[in-house]
C-alpha cells in the first residue's frame, strides 16, 4: 500500500473511533473501522497473489487483474521479451556458424593461452581424431607428434608443419597456428595429400620429359660435333644427315604427343555441338593402311568392320585413339604376327576391339600402362620406339567421350584392347 493510502486509512480509522466515543457507539464504529482495514488490505493481498502467479510464467502478457503490480509486471515482461529475442538471434547465429564450419573440409581448433581446446569443428574429428568432448583438454596430449609440439612451442618462429594424419597415415596434413591474441590461438589443419601428389607428379613429369628429350638430343649433338669443322665428302655427309633424321623425328613425336596431351587435359569435355557423326569403319580402314605404311611392317591385319555403324565424336581425337592402338599392336607383336580388328554393334553401343599376338602384359602392369611415360619394359623402348604417351592420350580422349579403355592380356599370349561408344544411327 502506498504511503498516502496508509495515511488516508489511518485518518479514517481514527475518525471513526473518535466519532464512536463521542456518540457512544464505540462498538459500531470499531466494527466499521475493522471492515475498512480488512477490505483495504485484502485488495493488496489479492494483487500480490496474482502477481506471484504471473511471475511463475512471466512470458505471458500481464493482465489487468494484477492491479497495482500491473505496471511493474509489464515492464518486466517487455524486458524479458527483448532479452529472449536477442538470445534467439545469438543462438541462431551460433548454430549457423557451427553448421557452416562443419561443412568446411579444413579442420579448425580454437585454443586458449595454455593451448587447451576451446572449440573444434567436424573436420577436426576426421583429420585429427578430436571430439567435442575433448574441449578443455590440452591439444598436445591428444595429437601426439613432435611436429605439433614444435609448432605450439613456436620453435624457430615456425607456424606451419606437415605430418601424417593420426587417423589415417596415408593422409598428409598441413597445420598452421594463428595467434589471434594473448589468450587465443587458432590451429588450422588441411589435407594436402592430393596437392602433394600433384606436385610430385609435376616433378616426375618434368624429370621424364627432360629424360626423354635428352637421349635424342645427345645423339643429335654427337653427330653435329662429329661433322663440325670436318671436311667430309658428300656421301658421308649425306649418310650422317640421314642418321640425324631418327632422333629428330623422335623429338618431334614427343613434343607433338605432349602438346596433344596438354590440350586434352586443359580443355573441357566437348559439347554436343563440338561432335560430328563419324563413320568409324571408314576411319579405321584408312588408319590401318596409314599405320602399316608408316611402320613398313608386314603384319597380317584382318579387319572385320560393320558398315554404317556411326558414333558422335571429335574426329581428330578418335583418329589418334585408333592410330595409337594400331601402332602399339604392330610395335609390340612379332613381325608378320596376326592383328585382328573388329568394329561391331553391341547392344546400345559400338565396340572397337584390336587383338595382337605379341608380348602381352602382366596383370600388375595393366592398370598402369595408361600413365604418362609408363613402360612395361623401359629398356625395350629404344628398340621399339614410342613416346610413352600414346595410351595416356587414348585414356583422355575416351574419357572425354564418356568411355574407357579396357585391356585383356597375358604375358606371351598377346593382348586385346577394347572400348565402347554409344551408337548414333
Ligand atoms: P609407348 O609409346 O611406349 O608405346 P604407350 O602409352 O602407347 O607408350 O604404351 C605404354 C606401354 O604399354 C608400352 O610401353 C608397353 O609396355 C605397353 N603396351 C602398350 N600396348 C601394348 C601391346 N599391344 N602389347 C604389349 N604391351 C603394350
Amino acid at each position: 500500500m502506498s504511503p498516502s493510502a496508509s495515511i488516508a486509512l489511518t485518518v479514517v480509522v481514527v475518525g471513526l473511533l473518535a466519532a464512536g466515543w463521542f456518540f457512544g457507539i464505540v462498538l459500531w464504529t470499531t466494527g466499521a473501522a475493522l471492515v475498512i482495514v480488512f477490505v483495504a488490505y485484502a485488495r493488496g493481498t489479492r494483487d500480490r497473489l496474482a502477481f506471484l502467479r504471473w511471475a511463475q510464467r512471466p512470458l505471458r502478457t500481464p493482465q489487468d487483474s494484477l492491479g497495482r503490480f500491473q505496471e511493474a509486471a509489464k515492464s518486466l515482461h517487455d524486458s524479458l521479451n527483448l532479452e529472449r529475442t536477442r538470445n534467439r538471434r545469438w543462438l541462431n547465429l551460433a548454430r549457423r556458424f557451427r553448421d557452416t564450419s562443419d561443412l568446411i573440409p579444413d579442420a579448425w581448433i580454437v585454443l586458449d593461452q595454455e593451448m587447451n581446446i576451446e572449440a573444434v569443428n567436424r573436420a577436426a574429428t576426421t583429420l585429427l581424431g578430436l571430439k567435442q568432448s575433448d574441449v578443455g583438454r590440452p591439444i598436445s596430449a591428444l595429437v601426439r607428434h613432435p611436429e605439433i609440439n614444435r609448432l605450439l612451442m613456436n620453435e624457430d618462429d615456425l607456424n606451419i608443419v606437415e605430418f601424417a594424419s593420426p587417423t589415417d597415415d596415408q593422409t598428409k596434413l598441413e597445420l598452421r597456428l594463428i595467434r589471434i591474441s594473448e589468450d587465443q590461438n587458432i590451429l588450422l589443419a588441411r589435407d594436402v595429400t592430393e596437392l602433394n601428389r600433384l606436385l610430385s607428379m609435376r616433378q616426375d613429369f618434368i624429370a621424364n620429359v627432360s629424360h626423354e628429350l635428352r637421349s635424342p638430343l645427345t645423339v643429335l649433338i654427337g653427330y653435329i660435333e662429329s661433322i663440325y669443322g670436318e671436311d667430309l665428302d658428300p656421301d658421308t655427309l649425306k649418310e650422317i644427315v640421314q642418321r640425324l633424321d631418327a632422333p629428330a623425328q623422335r623429338m618431334k613425336s614427343l613434343v607433338d604427343d605432349l602438346l596433344t596431351l596438354t590440350r586434352l587435359e586443359a580443355s573441357p569435355d566437348p559439347e554436343w555441338e563440338d561432335l560430328s557423326r563419324i563413320d568409324c569403319a571408314t576411319l579405321i580402314q584408312a588408319i590401318s593402311q596409314e599405320a602399316s605404311s608408316l611402320k613398313r611392317d608386314n603384319h597380317s591385319i584382318s579387319l572385320d568392320l560393320e558398315r554404317n555403324l556411326c558414333v558422335m565424336g571429335v574426329g581428330d581425337e578418335l583418329h589418334s585413339v585408333f592410330m595409337n592402338l594400331f601402332t602399339n599392336a604392330i610395335r609390340y607383336s612379332p613381325e608378320g604376327g596376326p592383328i585382328d580388328v573388329r568394329w561391331y554393334r553391341l547392344n546400345e553401343n559400338a565396340r572397337f576391339e584390336i587383338t595382337d599376338s605379341g608380348l602381352g602384359i602382366a596383370p600388375e602392369h595393366i592398370s598402369r600402362i595408361t600413365e604418362r611415360f609408363y613402360r612395361v619394359d623401359p629398356s625395350n623402348f629404344r628398340v621399339k620406339g614410342g613416346t610413352g604417351l600414346g595410351l595416356a592420350i587414348v585414356k583422355h580422349v575416351l574419357r572425354r567421350h564418356q568411355s574407357a579403355l579396357k585391356v585383356e592380356s597375358k604375358p606371351g599370349g598377346g593382348s586385346t584392347f577394347f572400348f565402347d561408344l554409344p551408337r548414333f544411327e
